[in-house]
This record gives structure tokens, C-alpha cells and sequence, in this order.
């Protein structure tokens, strides 16, 4: 049975890439039998969403009006 230090670690890096087919399968039998782990993967989710609404940028102006009007010169 894998550790939980090894579990949260592959959680970590699930964070950041895609998991193999083996740790997923690791994984998923360890959080169904350690609750601890299942929260802290839970929490992870919800910080990378968090993390995902803040790192989105805006979309590019897509509607962007050029307001020029108005010279004076003297
Ligand atoms: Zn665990």
C-alpha cells in the first residue's frame, strides 16, 4: 500500500500534469481507503480552481472602440 506522503505527492503533481494510468489507478484505491487523503485531494481541487479563476486572463479587447474625436490646436 502506498504511503500517504507518496499519495499527496501524486496528488501534487496531478496538480501540474496529467497522471499515468498506473498512479491514477494508485491513487484511486488509496483515497477510497484512506479518508485523509481523499480530503486533501478534494482541497487541492478547490485551491486549483481557485488558482485557475485568478491565473485566467481577460479576453483580449475584443470590442475596442477607438474614441479620438476632438482636436484643438493652439
Ligand atoms: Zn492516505
Amino acid at each position: 500500500m502506498d504511503k500517504c506522503k507518496d499519495i499527496a505527492r501524486m496528488i501534487s503533481d496531478g496538480m501540474d500534469r496529467p497522471l499515468t494510468l498506473g498512479e491514477r489507478l494508485r491513487l484511486r484505491i488509496h483515497l477510497m481507503m484512506c479518508r485523509g487523503c481523499s480530503n486533501f485531494e478534494k482541497q487541492m481541487q478547490v485551491l486549483r480552481n481557485m488558482a485557475r479563476r485568478f491565473g485566467e486572463r481577460p479576453e483580449a479587447d475584443k470590442d475596442n472602440r477607438a474614441v479620438g474625436r476632438g482636436n484643438s490646436s493652439g
